[in-house]
């Protein structure tokens, strides 16, 4: 195994074997461009110090040792010399860049006899003092853990004795004390001298900084940002000669992006120090100068610069960040990785580079992280304002977008405030159908309970809402009307903040930045539509959903969860009645008035969706859903009682009574879908020839209209023969009835593990399938999709028994294998079967990357997902 690369030996592609600054460092030198000597010891190298308890393999000294005989010969400079001494840094470098997560330690090589050589080779005593006691510092604190304040009051204390202001002022005098006093706090803290032999030096800080890897804030970080082994297992080890742009006033250091990372505009974008080292600029120490002001300051380093940026630009293909230093007027490059840009500095620089030939069409659409487009479609936070304001709690992000509003925990109150034009946020442990009215009155959406498929989060992301659920810190205090978090209160009108793409709940109000659809990300969008292969249709259940959808690229509809249409305001009540009626002929009266009402919303969506197909689902929850829930009714009946008021008091005993008699213990597995059309036919009944019906009037008025009808919840051929004979009945009824003959096709969703299971008996009546992941996860899991984000699920994935949230993104092998003997089914039967899928895993990247390789027509995605979608669909064609 080799363990070392000098960087004219290493691969400039192997980033998982040299870390990106490794590999960066190896490319550049190949290109001839100024990279300062150096070598890299691998991420193997890592891997093995962790396998061996801690302990550098044995032959690393040797190998360090011969290449810095190597930087030795190329530089000139010796190790540990008196009179003209190789300084290095030590520094981080993992396959994927973590900034500032590990450790890094500058100017090694120093002790009492080489300061005085960079003393005289430097003609600078200062500058020598001050690399000294730079170095004591970050060495005494990556190595030895020291406190770092221990060392800032002596600094301070000398800047008072000396009476200046800031470091760079300290004269050497001062600095040379201030060395003195850092090696004994070194020397107190470690009970031992401080390391004067640079090869020891060296390899106390190899072992520090591997030692990094596994520090808190390295592994956080690879927990927020799902930096998993497979992407990143241990950071190599850089050792570069020092370049130092500290040395006087032709010296400078600086970090520059090639192009603007806020909005990809083509312009040098970062920032530069004059006499500083490169910790200066990143610890903020010194306010850095925009980089264009050093075409004066520097003109023909600045030069050199912009020529540097442009090469390396052409060579990666990509915008750079790079970070260089410019040692006594010579130009160094420390560093350059792909600039880490937002979504909109992405989308431009796509289409800017496509214009400069820099890249082709399928890589301005690869290039792009599918997920990140949502910053552009909703409202998001200022990031500049952000630190003025305190988290007061964090949930699950359910439904992107920012919003701040009055904080109201009741639904009634919620809807009157919002009605009078409040910006309202509705606080509620979790949600239910008779809530959504309050849903269209508020600005966004917080639950304590839930997960991600929860009835607040589906219905918020249908309206595109912002929306957090299972905020599980958040205690709900109806009765006094407030909410706290630890302690921390807040009561009912005060102003607070959700991030529903971040799961985070702040106090008061931050200003949010306005989503923006450019022309260069319709530009992209177009690009990716026609690179696709797989349909990208929407989960629309309203027309404003359905227009959304169509105008953001959506072709058809591939769910209309029609219960969400029981919803509104002027029929959720007649729902109710129907519930409740004593006898057939009752419930069909309602039940006629309903048609009345779901036939003219079809209308509009099929409208809305002219030319492409509308999957409408028949009504899919358990029928209790729509009844208020007992104990709230128990506590009304219990303050009518007092209030003598008889009337309202019996009706609600019945209401009551009757949500009791509905109520299961596990609803979810209950009495929904299929079951009600099977033990409540009227139901199914109107709602099947309300669509007949729908299709009949646009028929008439020669709109193109293609509705589908979809059964929920089957799980054998019986079932689903059983509601196609009714359908059957009522098709032939309508065609003698308006003389005209009527195509709506007839499919199932297949969201019951036994309906995968047997999917080539249901394609002998079914016309197309849909697989309904968010039912079949739960199934193949046997976890609950309403209750396991706030439970067990994120302990493990902390604990890696599970990789990701099965919710999320489709977990592979095993509903996945359900989907495959799915689609083997049907198309075993109709090898032209359309099967689509609608559970929330349609608008997820990594699992559009699943449906489109195993070969389904299409995803289906809540509307404001369809453009992150459509991309996610290109790539997986690309
Ligand atoms: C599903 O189960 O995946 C689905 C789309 O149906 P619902 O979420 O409405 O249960
Ligand atoms: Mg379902």
């Amino acid at each position: 195994m080799k363990q070392v690369y000098f960087y004219d030996e290493g691969d400039g592609k192997n980033k998982k074997l040299l870390g990106g600054k490794g590999a960066g460092l190896c490319e550049m030198t190949k290109l001839k461009l100024p990279v300062p000597p150096g070598f890299t010891i691998t991420t193997e190298v890592c891997r093995k110090y962790y396998e061996n308890n801690k302990k550098l393999p044995k032959t690393l000294m040797v190998d360090v040792k011969k290449n810095i005989a190597k930087i030795e010969k190329r530089t000139g400079k010796k190790w540990n010399s008196k009179t003209n001494p190789l300084l290095v840094s030590v520094r981080s470098g993992a396959a994927i860049s973590m900034p500032g997560m590990m450790d890094t330690i500058l100017n090694l090589g120093l002790n009492d006899q080489t300061v005085l050589g960079l003393e005289e080779k430097s003609q600078n005593p200062r500058f020598a003092w001050d690399s000294y006691r730079r170095f004591i510092q970050l060495f005494g604190k990556v190595v030895f853990g020291v406190d770092d304040k221990k060392f800032d009051d002596v600094l301070n204390a000398a800047k008072k004795k000396q009476n200046v202001q800031v470091d760079s002022d300290l004269n050497e005098e001062s600095l040379r004390e201030v060395v003195e006093q850092y090696k004994q706090i070194c020397d107190k803290h470690t009970g031992r001298k401080f390391p004067t032999d640079p090869t020891e030096q060296v390899e106390l800080a190899i072992k520090a900084v591997f030692g990094s890897w596994m520090g808190e804030r390295a592994i956080v970080y690879r927990e927020k940002n799902n930096i998993t082994k497979d992407i990143a297992d241990g950071t190599a080890v850089n050792i570069v000669s020092m370049a130092f742009g500290n040395m006087g006033n032709d010296c400078a250091t600086g970090v520059v992006f090639t192009r603007n990372p806020g909005d990809g505009s083509r312009q040098i974008y970062g920032e530069y120090l004059i006499n500083a080292q490169g910790e200066d600029v990143v610890a903020g120490v010194r306010t850095g100068k925009q980089v264009n002001e050093m075409k004066k300051d520097l003109p023909e380093s600045y030069k050199q610069l912009t020529k540097t940026c442009e090469r390396l630009e052409k060579h990666y293909k990509e915008p750079q960040d790079i970070e260089f230093t410019i040692e006594q007027g010579k130009f160094y490059l420390l560093q350059t990785r792909n600039a880490k840009m937002n979504a909109s500095g992405m989308i431009k620089t796509s289409v800017d580079m496509v214009k400069e030939k820099l890249i082709d069409k399928n890589r301005a659409i690869t290039r792009l992280q599918a997920e990140q487009l949502e910053q552009l479609l909703h409202k998001r936070i200022d990031p500049k304002e952000i630190k003025n304001h305190t988290q007061l709690a964090k949930g699950i992000a359910a439904s992107p977008g920012a919003a701040s509003g009055i904080a109201v925990l009741d639904v009634k109150r919620a809807t009157a405030m919002g009605e009078n034009g409040a910006k309202v946020i509705l606080i509620r442990e979790e949600t239910k159908p008779e809530d959504v009215p309050a849903f269209f009155e508020s600005v966004g959406i917080l639950t304590s309970r839930g997960g991600k498929t929860s009835h607040a989060a589906v219905v918020a992301r249908g309206m595109g809402k912002p929306c957090i659920v299972g905020c599980s810190d958040l205690k709900i205090d109806l009765e006094n009307k407030q909410c706290s978090v630890d302690g921390k209160v807040v009561r009912e009108g005060e102003v607070i903040t959700i991030d529903g793409s971040t799961g985070s709940v702040y106090i008061g109000d931050i200003p949010t930045i306005e989503p923006k659809v450019t022309s260069e990300f319709k530009q992209v969008l177009e690009w990716a539509q026609k690179a696709k292969k797989i349909g990208i249709r929407a989960n629309a259940d309203t027309p404003e959903g359905a227009k959304l959808a169509r105008e953001f690229g959506g072709q058809g509809i591939g769910l209309c969860r029609t219960e969400r249409m029981f919803n509104g305001s002027d029929r959720i009540n007649l729902f109710v009645e129907m519930i409740m009626a004593e006898n057939i002929e009752e419930r069909n009266k309602i039940l006629t008035k309903l048609g009345q009402l779901q036939k003219s919303d079809f209308i509009e969506i099929l409208q809305a969706m002219e030319g492409y197909e509308v999957t409408i689902r028949l009504l899919d929850p358990p029928l209790h859903e729509f009844l208020p829930n007992p104990e709230e009714l128990a506590e009304k009946i219990r303050k009518l009682e007092l209030q003598n008021a008889t009337e309202e008091l019996n009706k609600a005993k019945t209401v009551l009574k009757r949500a009791r008699e509905l109520a299961e213990v596990n609803p979810m597995m209950g009495h929904r879908g299929v079951r009600v059309g099977i033990t409540y036919p009227e139901i199914y009944e109107m709602q099947i020839r309300a669509v007949f019906e729908a299709l009949v009037e646009l028929t008439k008025k020669k709109v193109k209209a293609h509705p589908q009808i979809m059964i929920p919840q089957i799980s054998s051929i019986a079932e689903l023969n059983h509601i196609k004979k009714i359908y059957d009945s009522i098709k032939k009824e309508m065609e003698t009835k308006h003389k005209m003959k009527l195509k709506i096709n007839f499919g199932t969703m297949i969201e019951v593990v036994r309906a995968a299971l047997t999917a080539n008996e249901l394609a002998s009546t079914a016309e197309f399938f849909s697989f309904g992941t968010n039912d079949l996860t739960q199934g193949t899991f046997s976890f609950s999709r309403e209750d396991v984000e706030g439970k067990f699920l994120p302990e493990y994935i902390e604990k890696e028994i599970l990789e990701r949230n099965p919710f999320q993104s489709i977990d592979v092998n095993g509903v996945g294998s359900l989907i495959k003997i799915g689609i083997a089914g049907g198309r075993g039967i109709r090898p032209n079967m359309e099967i689509g899928i609608c559970g929330e895993h349609g608008g997820d990247p990594n699992s559009i990357k699943f449906c489109h390789g195993a070969g389904l027509s299409y995803v289906s995605a809540s509307p404001h997902r369809i453009p992150i979608a459509i991309v996610a669909a290109a790539q997986a064609a690309i």
